[in-house]
């Protein structure tokens, strides 16, 4: 019997396993992966976000990375360029863009540190029920091995925008919107080591540094173009880096490609009811919007930390664990409503005119030049 079984080892699901077994909690945490790989992501990670890994001790692991710090931003929109420094938040000034395959075991390694069991290669395929309570999972590996079940006081559903967990319990959707946008992106060489963002209407584009002298070059193109530039994504993503970002199209014809293109047209916008008997989501499975905002990894965390502040010594005693919840759900909403409505409103790629306003609800001071 554990206390905790948290499904889904990664931004989520790692980090809340990881606080949870700091505060002494017995905690198992299940991948169906055997192996991390790299998840679809453009990196960017908040102040706020690199604040949270700075509290739990993990940020030094992802510096050492060699990830650069983003300590500056240009936003072009027209003939507007705003530049910026992103606040200090949690005493912290640089936001980061690591790797996820860089990322995600950093985190993992802090959970198993911290005392959590950790079993890649272990699909949850149900859930265990008893009087209308979760209080196990059960897992079978992806490779057909024999079936276990495991029981704990609580089950974390971490596993993503298309989570079991959530579907088992039948997590009722609180809100949903459509989908606005679709993305691709790839990484480049020999570009300037700037964060920029890039808008106008109808398009969004972003250069980022990350990992290993790579620039991540994202575009995103409203949705209802998804069928049509799918087929032929390095050429739509190309055109549209020289129809919004010229002076990058430009560098880029100095560098090289470094891998293929990724990207997505299903980028969801919902939350669904973060908690009920026995059972709580975190990360994407509770909660998802699209990523021009680049907002999931920075709010995973923020939920992270809620839940288990939230739970506090509260695990063993079912009431006191059902408060604990409740606040949890409430709160998350608090949390995340605003960044939500306001990630609808720049994924809806709408012209807006000149634009001085703080531009991708990024987290940056009042000190803009304007050129
Ligand atoms: C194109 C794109 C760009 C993005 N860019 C950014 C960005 O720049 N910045 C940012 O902050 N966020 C970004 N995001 C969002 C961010 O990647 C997610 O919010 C984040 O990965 C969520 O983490 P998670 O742990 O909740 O879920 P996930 O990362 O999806 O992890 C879920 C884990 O659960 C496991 N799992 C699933 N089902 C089961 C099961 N049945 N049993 C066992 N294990 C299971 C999976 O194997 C996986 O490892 C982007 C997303 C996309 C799609």
């Amino acid at each position: 019997m554990y206390d905790v079984i948290v499904v889904g080892a990664r931004i989520a699901g790692a980090s809340t396993a990881m606080l949870l077994a700091r505060d002494g909690y017995r905690v198992l945490m299940v991948d169906r992966d055997r192996v991390v790989r790299d998840a679809q992501s453009t990196l960017y990670i908040h102040q706020s976000g690199v604040a949270a890994l700075h509290r739990w001790n993990v940020l030094p692991e992802v510096v050492a990375t060699g990830c650069p710090p983003l300590e500056r931003i240009r936003h072009t929109a027209g003939d507007t360029v705003l530049d910026g420094a992103p606040s200090r938040t949690g005493g912290v000034r640089a936001a980061y863009a690591p790797r996820r395959r860089l990322l995600d075991p950093i985190l993992i390694r802090a959970a198993v540190d911290a005392g959590v069991e950790y079993r890649p290669n272990a699909s949850v395929n149900d859930l265990l029920f008893e009087d209308g309570r979760v209080v196990g999972v059960r897992t079978g590996s992806v490779r057909g091995e024999a079936e276990h079940t495991e029981r704990a006081r609580l089950v974390v559903g971490a596993d993503g925008m298309r989570s079991t967990v959530a579907a088992r319990v039948r997590a009722p959707v609180l809100m949903q919107d459509p989908h606005h946008t679709c993305v691709y992106y790839t990484y480049w060489s020999d570009l300037p080591p700037l964060l920029r963002t890039f808008e106008a209407p109808g398009r969004w584009v972003a250069t980022i540094p990350t990992n290993d002298g790579a620039t991540l070059v994202a575009a995103y193109f409203p949705q209802a173009q998804f069928p049509a530039i799918r087929g032929d994504a390095l050429d739509a993503l190309l055109t549209q880096v020289q129809k919004t970002a010229p002076e990058v199209r430009e560098e880029m014809a100095a560098g090289r490609r470094l891998e293929h293109v990724h990207g997505t047209g299903d980028q969801r916008n919902f939350f669904r009811e973060a908690q009920g008997p026995g059972w709580v989501l975190v990360g994407d499975s509770g909660h998802h919007k699209d990523s021009i905002t680049a907002r999931g990894i920075t709010d995973a965390f923020c939920q992270a930390q809620l839940l288990v502040d939230c739970v506090g010594d509260g695990l063993q005693d079912p009431k006191a664990l059902s408060t604990a919840l409740k606040r949890f759900a409430e709160q998350r909403l608090d949390a995340l409503l605003s960044a939500y409505h306001s990630t609808l409103k720049e994924a809806r790629l709408e012209s807006r005119g000149p634009r001085t306003d703080v531009p991708l609800g990024m987290e940056i001071d009042q000190k803009l030049v304007i050129h």
